[in-house]
């Protein structure tokens, strides 16, 4: 059987684990964090992770603890809008993960070519977990992809994310609309509370919070009707978040003994709301490519990468935030919506 160690007890390497055990390989999971930890937030699970987590079993109980994004009749949902912790807490029923360890080395062979384990950092010192393949699960920065030699190219997008937590409602679970410059302005809303974002002028934090909170909600009120009663629960700066997103792909997805998937290898533009569900379909095809080579990683590893680039490569060329598209004979975007306003 393979030894699969994955790095990362994330959304991502929790369902490659549970897909690779119901194909009869036992990974080990190490994850840094204490057992049953994540942030909460809200969160949409786009269609492209639904199959994944249907063979996992836990699709149906997402789908019942979330509000369905644009329904249509005798089909599923384009997405689910959900509590976070509703997907996070039902990956972690039943797996087993070996948390509070935090990966600092990857052994290589005699002679360098290849990854053949890991060394963790637990409660009681170094361990060291021998692998035929590591599987980097383990977010954007990933350390592993890093200390294996496999490139990443960030790039910055030009406009910064400014966005909202609200413990309010809103009457819809999804809504967003483009402005006139091409960015963008949304607001999700699960059962428990609503979260907004909205492209914005790279200003930093305090330049950008500077209008004070009602000017904020005002505007958003403006741009987004939809997200109005969302913003009700919006009654503090800290419920406003700024931050500069950046883009993540990488020429290469693996090198003898190691593979990255997940966020380690690819990260999407806010407004695509894909990230999360790309990072499932990669569990999806690695599994696989794992039982049909069952005695071979690289040739695992070869017929993922043969499977999933058709499937991940166009996303990563085409994200918008690459190239935003103009409202024609338009330089520059509107005034009373450029944020924040102009002087
Ligand atoms: C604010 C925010 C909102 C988002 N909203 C959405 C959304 O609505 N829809 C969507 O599709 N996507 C969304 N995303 C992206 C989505 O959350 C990610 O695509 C998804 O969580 C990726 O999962 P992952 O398992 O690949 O990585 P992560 O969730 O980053 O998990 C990596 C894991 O690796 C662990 N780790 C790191 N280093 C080590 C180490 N050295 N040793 C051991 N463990 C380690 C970490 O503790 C973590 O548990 C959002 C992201 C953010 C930040």
């Amino acid at each position: 059987m393979m030894k699969i160690v994955i790095v990362g007890g994330g959304m991502v390497g929790m369902t490659l684990a549970h897909l690779l055990r119901r194909r009869g390989v036992e990974p080990t999971v190490l994850e840094r964090m204490p057992a049953g930890h994540y942030v909460p937030r809200g969160y949409m699970l786009g269609f492209q992770g639904y199959e994944p987590l249907e063979e996992v079993g836990v699709y149906d109980d997402v789908k019942a603890a979330g509000r369905p994004i644009a329904p249509r009749p005798d089909q599923p949902p384009v997405a689910v809008a959900v509590r976070f912790g509703a997907l996070i807490e039902a990956l972690q029923r039943d797996l087993p993960i070996v948390n509070e360890h935090t990966v600092t080395e990857l052994v290589r062979d005699g002679e360098g070519d290849r990854i053949i384990g890991v060394v963790a950092e637990g409660p009681d010192g170094p361990v060291e977990f021998e692998s035929d393949l590591v599987v980097a699960c383990d977010g954007m920065r990933s350390p592993t992809r890093e200390k294996a030699g496999l490139v990443a190219k960030f790039d910055a997008l030009p406009e910064a994310e400014l966005g909202f937590m609200s413990t309010s409602v809103a009457d819809t679970s999804f809504a967003m609309s483009y402005m006139s410059d091409g960015g963008h302005i949304g607001m999700l809303s699960w059962n428990e509370g609503s979260g907004g974002w909205r492209s914005a002028r790279k200003v930093g934090r305090d330049a950008a919070l500077a209008p004070g909170l009602d000017a904020i909600k005002e505007m958003w009120a403006r741009l987004l009707p939809a997200s109005a009663s969302a913003l009700e629960g919006v009654t503090s700066l800290d419920q406003i978040r700024y931050s500069e997103p950046e883009l993540l792909a990488c020429p290469e997805w693996w090198t003898p003994g190691c593979v990255i998937i997940g966020d380690s290898a690819h990260f999407f533009g806010p407004e695509t709301g894909i990230s999360s569900g790309i990072g499932l379909g990669d569990a999806h095809a690695l599994a696989q490519a794992v039982m049909m080579n069952p005695d071979d990683a690289d040739a695992a590893c070869r017929s993922y990468e043969t499977w999933r680039a058709p499937a991940v490569r166009p996303y990563e060329a085409n994200d918008p935030g690459r190239q935003r598209i103009m409202v024609a004979d338009q330089v520059q975007g509107r005034p009373d919506e450029v944020w924040p306003p102009p002087d």
